[in-house]
């Protein structure tokens, strides 16, 4: 039979109002992309005058609360319960759904982190809404307040916007690190609305009984990377790119091939499967650029790159190259800066961000 079936109602449009954000938490602290998420949610608010609501749960959210209505906030809607203390699926997505069938929102976004796709695709289904994954650029359209959902497909190739015009509210998970941080608010005004809330038994079959922390490197708050690419030939490149990292302060990244291949763990790889950074500096030693690097590590506010091929593919996306081995050209560097550090003595480069 041609034409589109309707699966469930079309909303009206008109009936669905502001901007949500839910907020990821851990240790009672707001995440990196929960405060990312305020700012991408805030801009899209203010372009069609309207709110910007924030839902965050846990089991002690005034602190939160204050820090989100510091970064622009308008509205905090929290639901508190020691039973919420950490992620859970069944009970989260139960109480965000809820929120959202109350609060009618035109705009629902959540980070894609782990936890949030996991979030993102029950309260979709939940709510009889789409939701457009994984999303790098997030507006709106200022006269039809239609979510301008883009996000990169064909294997990164190409960037696909999507728009959801029949349902509401319009959802997307927008990718990590991808969004900067808003400033804070000099004299903030939000209004909290913190409700105690008992969780019903059958939400909570599973029990937590530990949590172990795996060490795991997060790279999107490092300020300096030093990554490394299959142009190393060997682990024991990574080895040396360590000893330089050191030196300024940094933290390693790593393609995913010699992630792959054993040279260095997985949570150092950068790019589409890998995380997404944005450091203030970039080193690129043996990388080749393709695109699912790329993708990773664009933003990054200085890059340089050194490849012994003058028409490496990063070099398009560098402010810096250097064409030459790797082993000839980041010892000099290691020994340049020694000695700089020497003749300066007191020299610290601070790399990660004050949390
Ligand atoms: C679905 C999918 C997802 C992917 N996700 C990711 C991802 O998240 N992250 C990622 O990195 N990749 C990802 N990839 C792989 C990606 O396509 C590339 O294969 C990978 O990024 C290439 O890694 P590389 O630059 O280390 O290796 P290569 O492409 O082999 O490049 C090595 C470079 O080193 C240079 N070189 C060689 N020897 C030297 C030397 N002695 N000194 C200086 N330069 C030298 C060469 O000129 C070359 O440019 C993905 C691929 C797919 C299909």
């Amino acid at each position: 039979m041609a034409g589109i079936i309707n699966a469930t109602p079309v909303a009206d449009p008109q009936q669905y109002k502001n901007v949500f954000v839910f907020l990821e938490t851990r240790e009672d602290k707001l995440l990196r992309p929960a405060l990312e998420m305020i700012g991408v949610g805030k801009t899209i608010a203010n372009k069609v005058n309207e709110k910007l609501y924030c839902i965050i749960l846990g089991s002690d959210l005034k602190d939160m609360a204050d820090e989100a209505v510091s970064y622009g906030c308008d509205v905090v809607l929290g639901a508190e319960s020691p039973d919420l203390k950490t992620f859970r699926t069944m009970p989260y997505s139960h109480i965000v759904s809820n929120f959202v069938k109350s609060e009618k929102p035109n705009i629902f976004l959540i980070p894609a982190t782990r936890n949030g796709r996991d979030l993102a695709s029950r309260i979709a289904v939940s709510c009889q809404a789409g939701v457009t994954a994984d999303c790098t650029e997030i507006d709106i359209e200022t006269d039809t307040r239609i979510l301008l959902a883009n996000r990169p497909t064909y294997g990164e190739s190409m960037l696909a916007e999507i728009l959801c015009k029949r349902h509401r509210p319009q959802m997307a998970t927008a990718r990590p690190g991808i969004f900067p941080i808003p400033e804070k608010l000099k004299s903030p005004k939000g209004e909290i609305r913190i409700n105690k809330v008992k969780i019903d038994k059958s939400l909570l079959k599973k029990e937590i009984l530990e949590f172990r922390k795996k060490e795991a490197i997060d790279l999107t708050a490092a300020k300096v990377i030093v990554a490394g690419g299959m142009g190393l030939g060997k682990p024991e490149g990574f080895k040396m790119l360590g000893d330089l990292s050191n030196e300024i302060g940094g933290v390693i990244g790593a393609t995913r091939p010699t992630a792959d291949m054993g040279w260095i763990t997985r949570d150092h790889q950068v790019g589409q499967t890998g995380q997404t950074v944005r450091p203030r500096f970039y080193l690129a030693a043996g990388i080749s650029g393709k695109i699912q690097h790329i993708m990773g590590m664009k933003n990054s506010e200085t890059i340089l790159s050194i490849n012994n091929d003058p028409q490496a593919e990063i070099f398009k996306y560098s402010d810096y190259v250097i064409v030459d081995d790797v082993y000839k050209v980041v010892p000099a560097l290691l020994e340049e800066i020694r000695k700089y550090k020497k003749e300066h003595v007191g020299i610290a480069v601070e790399n990660r961000e004050s949390s």
